[in-house]
């Protein structure tokens, strides 16, 4: 895989894109001796709100944990019911039944593979009609999947009018923007991800939550750590050991200084992608008026997926599918989850047609221009 002259994804270069920095941030915290949360953890969770422009960020272990603790933090547990698409990482459902929640799965958009406001919209009038066996429908968890924003307006307006809580899984868009605001702002609560392909990325595990509630953040603040509201002394049952590793604080305080720049760089491989199109069965992403995309990946349409992959690898350009099965379809879930009244299946389809093209900040202009001259090849 990473013999190719374009890999479909590299940490390893943005690590050595830094690395005289990073390296020094790893032995300083080495040699001052606190191995647990501690100036660095708190510097990263300051530097982070900043950032997204949140009231206040909570660093925990990764993001499985983050979207678990933030529907803990909003009391949603066993009995509730949580809204979310099947087209997504499956630790997004796996969160919500982590929190004693079921999960109910809706579908999306095919344009921007994101939640399907109208989607959600039927789901719940649906719910509400029917014997509800004591359930309660109690959230939302959109999924700006792929680094593309959902459509905040309208699954805000949509919660406020049924009384539910939104969770944003910004584990693909750290940094995304619609009209100027970071998602990660839009709801009660943000969830993200710093595994190591992320657009932010540690070298290891990392996560966080952030809210302009602090009442929440209190919350997820203890869940993270055995309940503790002080030293010892738990609050809360049913606390967890989630924080996020000083050393990987310290690798991300320095990583955050270039997510900007490196979402950026992503943009300009994006708009590369966008002019190599010879017109064909390929289907471009698009993003919605005023969105401003970072670009996690950079997916596209084909009737002969597999086809387009292999003769992409014959010109040693590699190529990912995010992801290969909906989570209604994977053997853990297709007997649990519940399913909208619209059925999924727009999911069923991305799922067959998607190819994640490479893109990632170090990739240089020969690479991507190698990318390019290959699409502009390709023979339906
Ligand atoms: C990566 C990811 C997660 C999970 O994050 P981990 O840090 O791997 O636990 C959750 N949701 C989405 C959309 C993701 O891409």
């Amino acid at each position: 895989m990473n013999d190719l002259l374009v890999p479909a994804a590299n940490p390893k270069s943005n690590y050595l894109a830094h690395k005289d920095e990073i390296d020094q941030a790893v032995l300083r915290v080495m040699e001052a001796g606190v191995y647990i949360l501690g100036d660095e953890v708190a510097a990263f969770e300051q530097a982070f709100a900043k950032y997204i422009g949140a009231r206040t960020a909570v660093a925990v272990g990764n993001g499985t944990d983050a979207l678990h603790l933030a529907l803990r933090a909003c009391g949603i547990g066993p009995g509730d019911v949580v809204i979310t698409v099947s087209h997504t990482a499956v630790a997004t459902v796996a969160a919500i039944e982590l929190a004693g929640a079921r999960p109910l799965l809706v579908d999306i958009d095919p344009v921007s593979f994101t939640i399907d406001p109208q989607r959600v919209a039927e789901a719940i009038i649906d719910f509400k009609s029917r014997a509800s066996n004591g359930r309660e429908l109690k959230a939302i968890i959109p999924v700006h999947l792929y680094g593309q924003p959902c459509d905040m307006q309208s699954l805000t307006h949509i919660a406020r009018a049924h009384g539910l809580r939104i969770i944003e899984d910004c584990s693909q868009s750290h940094g995304a923007m619609i009209d100027g605001q970071k998602t990660g702002t839009f709801a009660d609560v943000g969830t993200f991800s710093f595994y190591p392909t992320k657009n932010l990325g540690a070298l290891g595990d990392g996560g966080a939550i952030t809210s302009n509630d602090p009442e929440l953040a209190q919350k997820a603040r203890e869940l993270r750590e055995y309940g503790w509201q002080r030293r010892y002394i738990s609050d809360i049952a049913g606390g967890m050991n989630t924080r996020l590793d000083p050393l990987q604080a310290a690798i991300l305080n320095v990583k955050l200084q270039y997510l900007d720049a490196e979402n950026c760089r992503r943009r300009q491989i994006a708009a590369a992608y966008d002019k190599a199109w010879s017109p064909g069965d390929l289907v471009l992403p698009q993003s919605r008026e005023g969105q401003t995309p970072v670009y996690h990946q950079y997916v596209i349409r084909s009737q002969k997926r597999d086809r387009f992959r292999e003769f992409l690898l014959s010109k040693s350009v590699g190529t990912a599918i995010h992801y290969p099965m909906a989570v209604h379809q994977q053997p853990a879930y297709y007997s649990r989850v519940m399913v909208g009244p619209g059925g999924l299946a727009e999911s069923e389809r991305a799922v067959r047609e998607i190819v994640s093209l490479p893109i990632y900040p170090q990739m240089t202009d020969e690479q991507t221009q190698l990318v390019v001259e290959t699409i502009r090849e390709w023979r339906y």
